[in-house]
């Protein structure tokens, strides 16, 4: 049993793993504790976008390209309109989230990071963090527990500036992908974005704001997606999650910090929870190195104004249909908006460029 460490690590998702990898880089000692066992399947749209690949890369992590599949952009489809737009200089990846964890832990593992599965933590100490009887002492601690933290609440920190959930259910279906984009299907009240993940399996994610509608209900107002699915059998059980939107007014207290969905989250639909994940990640490993926790929050807010401002932008499609219909024709008038706003989405783009898209957007409007 350890006794002391660095820095220990509650969680095991990729927020967890990836501070554990980058902490380890820069020389500190770390122990990761997770409750379930490995490789965990926590219900995701598994699509990396460019940004959250590069971010990926920056850990030294690489997905082989036979366990992912790459998409060179996104398509939008609503009723009986589509738009789609490639990503400015590179592409994303749909990965099963089982084989992004299991490469996850193999790194960890080489680099001889400690890490206990089936070990949940109930409760912290003033020296450390408790296993059942046993105390491991730390310098700092990590929660990494996810969007329901346990370790936000022991610590105080939760307190929010803002705070919406929506509601997701997850399925795998074996077909060969159709396309070379991730695709987002907007519909009444609700959202299915298909992400391919190999040559012969994409994964559906269903979003909406009622916690009760499931898959089965929802496809049939998808009429393309659900002639493509209607008769292909799932590939996995469909499960549920929380979706949530989530701002703390603090990510850290004394010497206990937060990272990934325990530390706020962006809507699902962004895509971006994991580029945020292993961003926060880097981060936290350089002000640990330097004890500037003030650093990390101020830094941590500025990542996630982007994916928070595109999530906010991105649901107003939601709104009503009309509306919607009348935005996606403004896209479909002028293709490079589309395109414009999807490169600001991966930071591509700067805020000037950005401006004069949702410039160009506005005039669409008025005008259609
Ligand atoms: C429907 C849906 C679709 C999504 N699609 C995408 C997408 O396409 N692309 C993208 O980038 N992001 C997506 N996201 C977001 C992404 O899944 C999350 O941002 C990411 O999983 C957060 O990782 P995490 O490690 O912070 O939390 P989690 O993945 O939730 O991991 C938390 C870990 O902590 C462990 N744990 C919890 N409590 C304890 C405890 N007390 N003791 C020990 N261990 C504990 C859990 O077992 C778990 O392993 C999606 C989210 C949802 C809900």
């Amino acid at each position: 049993m350890v006794k002391a460490t660095d820095l220990f690590i509650i969680g095991g998702g990729p927020a967890g793993l990836a501070t554990a990898i980058a902490a380890r880089r820069r020389g500190l000692d770390v122990v990761v504790a997770d409750g379930a066992q490995p490789p965990i399947d926590k219900p995701c749209g598994e699509g990396l976008m460019p940004d959250g690949l590069a971010a990926l890369h920056q850990l030294g992590i690489f997905i082989p390209a036979n366990l992912s599949h790459p998409f060179r952009g996104i398509r939008f489809l609503s009723g009986e309109l589509s738009v789609a737009a490639g990503f400015p200089h590179s592409f994303g990846i749909g990965v099963r989230r089982t084989e992004l964890h299991r490469i996850m832990i193999d790194a960890a593992s080489a680099m001889g990071i400690t890490m206990l599965w089936q070990t949940p933590i109930s409760s912290l100490h003033s020296a450390g963090v408790r296993i059942g009887k046993d105390l491991v002492r730390s310098r700092w601690i990590v929660g990494a527990d996810g969007g329901q933290s346990l370790v936000r609440q022991w610590a105080g920190l939760d307190r929010y500036s803002y705070d919406r959930t929506r509601y997701a259910f997850r399925r795998h279906y074996r077909i060969a992908p159709w396309g070379e984009f991730m695709e987002i299907h907007w519909g009444p009240k609700c959202q299915i974005y298909v992400t391919p993940i190999s040559a012969d399996e994409v994964c559906v994610a269903l979003i909406s704001r009622t916690p009760d509608l499931r898959l089965d209900h929802a496809l049939p107002n998808f009429p393309e997606l659900h002639s493509r699915l209607e008769a292909v059998d799932p590939s996995s059980a469909e499960r549920g999650a929380i979706s949530s939107t989530r701002k703390l007014r603090r990510v850290y207290n004394d010497r206990l910090i937060l990272v990934g969905d325990a530390s706020g989250a962006v809507d699902a639909i962004t895509g971006e929870g994991l580029c945020l994940c292993f961003r926060q990640a880097e981060l936290l490993a350089d002000c640990l190195l330097t004890g500037d926790l003030q650093r990390y929050q101020r830094v941590h807010r500025r990542f996630a104004l982007r994916p928070v401002l595109m999530a906010n932008l991105m649901l107003t499609l939601d709104w009503t249909t009309p509306f919607r219909q009348r935005v996606m024709r403004a896209f479909s008038a002028d293709n490079t908006l589309f395109a414009r706003l999807l490169a600001m989405h991966v930071g591509a783009s700067s805020s000037t460029e950005f401006a004069v898209a949702g410039l160009g957007l506005g005039w669409r409007l008025l005008r259609a």
